[in-house]
């Protein structure tokens, strides 16, 4: 069977690690949460931040288109002169690809870097729309007649007396190193984290893979969020299956969003070694509390430990010292009872045994006594005498004076009997009015000499009914190799003798 301690201590060991369990299952999610937070929201900022600098760089473009446009218009008929204000431009406002100046019939008047196409007619979406609207604006990304995906910067050319002229052009050039990929491709992180920019259409303006720049992401959860001109943070699956954590901004001036996300697998990377370290911090802890548990357990389970080993042994075991350490109140208190009980059980013991071999009426030993100390001698083979001692007419005694006045007179006789017997001899009330008296190691002899005093003195002595009493006696010696029931029936006989002649007598059994 289990010992408390085992109990105890497995107790302790379940408690511990189900709190580390619950620690380690608890911080796991929490980590995990905050740790997606985090990626959203530094996602979310950095976006901002680039969208920000992409809006102050068409800023800075326009501003530059804006700053020569009166010179251009002043040499509409000087394409030279244009020409070198567009190669001056070109250097100024360096995020430009190409520039260009086109009239209002869409006939390239010049271009820098030379692109071979001044005098063709430009029928692209990006002039035709900027001929149509007569204002400054971003294009969405078109195919040129180049072939090129571009986007084009472009601002109206008015006369002096407000007549269209045409337009002052910047472009973009997205497949092709251009403005975006400085501001955005150093943002492209070994985590897997990168940055890309989609138009308000789904179309891909930038990605740091190139081959991407002019497809269709229209599906993708984040740019639909742009396309409502949203910005904001989510996780999502990618159109290429992947989940990935988004943070995205949407830029008014070009309608664009910028979209910076870190794959779900990096941002929540750190977690093992969260949790590795967790668990290193706290297993030198637990160990210590089992350690501990150990010896607390231990100390808590003797005293019952003790106890127990106690009660199993039985109290006979007088070697055993009840000495139990009792430093807590339950176990202070169950020693205290099973001592004390232990020794009530004793007493009680002692006088029950003291009663099974005690006439209640005389205070003498009983019959239960006299077979037991028979048996003694008998079977150690040591030499004894007997005497039987009967009380001479004590029915009268009892018819005359009542049974009260009986059982006053055989007490008196019990104490001639006690004060004639010595330590060596044992005196016994066998039943009624017949008493033995045991003489170990005594001859015939002997015991008739007790056996005459005892008459003589009860004889001679006034019982509580104020009459005179006598006894008859029978005398017997113990013969080695003989059974009881022998010598009993001698002395009987005797007894029987001392009857017949006449009482008040004592006979020795031959
Ligand atoms: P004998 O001389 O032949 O012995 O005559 P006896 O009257 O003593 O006769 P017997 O021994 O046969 O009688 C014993 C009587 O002792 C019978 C019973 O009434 C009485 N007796 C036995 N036990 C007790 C007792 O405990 N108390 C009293 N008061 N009387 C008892
Ligand atoms: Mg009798
Ligand atoms: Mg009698």
């Amino acid at each position: 069977m289990k010992t408390l301690r085992f109990w105890i201590i497995s107790l302790i060991c379940f408690t511990m690690f189900g709190i580390i369990f619950s620690t380690l299952t608890s911080s796991y999610f929490v980590t995990k949460e905050s740790l997606i937070e985090n990626s959203l929201e530094q996602n979310r900022v950095y976006s901002m931040k680039l969208a920000q600098m992409s809006d102050e760089a068409f800023s800075y473009m326009q501003n530059n288109l804006e700053a020569r446009k009166s010179d251009v218009v002043k040499n509409m008929d000087n394409p030279a002169m244009i020409t070198s204000i567009l190669e001056q431009l070109n250097i100024s406002g360096k995020n430009f690809n190409s520039l260009s100046v086109i009239n209002n019939q869409g006939v390239v008047i010049a271009t820098t870097p030379n692109l071979g196409i001044v005098g063709n007619v430009i029928t692209s979406s990006g002039v035709n729309e900027a001929i149509a609207r007569k204002e400054a604006f971003i294009s969405k990304p078109y195919y040129a007649q180049t072939g090129r995906l571009l986007i084009l910067v472009t601002t109206p050319l008015f006369g002096d007396r407000g007549d269209y002229l045409g337009m002052l052009n910047g472009t973009v050039y997205l497949e092709e190193g251009n403005f975006l990929h400085n501001i955005l491709a150093e943002h492209y992180s070994e985590d897997g984290s990168y940055v890309f920019v989609v138009d308000t259409d789904g179309t891909l303006i930038y990605h740091p893979d190139k081959v991407r720049i002019g497809q269709s992401v229209e599906t993708n959860l984040v740019v639909q969020k742009l396309m409502q001109e949203k910005s904001g943070a989510l996780q999502l699956d990618n159109t290429q299956g992947k989940n990935f954590l988004a943070g995205y901004t949407y830029i008014e001036k070009s309608d664009w969003g910028v979209v910076s996300q870190t794959p779900f697998s990096s941002a929540v990377k750190p977690l093992t070694g969260i949790m590795f370290t967790i668990f290193t911090i706290s297993l030198p802890l637990i160990l210590i509390i089992i350690v501990i548990a150990f010896y607390v357990s231990t100390k808590l389970a003797s005293p019952l430990r003790k106890l127990a080993i106690y009660t199993m042994r039985g109290k006979d075991d007088h070697e055993l010292s009840f000495d139990i350490p009792t430093w807590y109140f339950e176990a202070k208190q169950l020693t205290e009872t099973i001592d004390n009980y232990r020794k009530k059980q004793e007493e009680t013991v002692d006088i029950m045994k003291a009663l099974s071999v005690t006439d209640s009426l005389t205070g003498l030993k009983n019959r239960r006594y006299a077979d037991y100390l028979l048996d003694e001698l008998v079977n150690n083979n040591i030499a004894f005498s007997l005497i039987m001692i009967d009380i001479d007419h004590f029915k009268k005694v009892n018819d005359e004076f009542g049974h009260l006045a009986g059982d006053q007179v055989l007490h008196f006789v019990s104490k001639s009997l006690k004060n004639i017997c010595s330590d060596q001899e044992e005196c016994i009330r066998l039943g009624g009015e017949e008493f033995i008296i045991i003489l170990p190691k005594k001859v015939i002899q002997e015991a008739y000499i007790l056996g005459e005093r005892l008459r003589k003195t009860v004889e001679d002595s006034l019982p509580p009914i104020h009459k005179k009493i006598t006894i008859s006696l029978g005398v017997g010696e113990y013969k080695p190799g003989e059974n009881i029931n022998e010598i009993m029936h001698r002395v009987d006989l005797a007894l029987y003798e001392a009857k017949s002649n006449g009482r008040n007598i004592t006979i020795m059994a031959t």
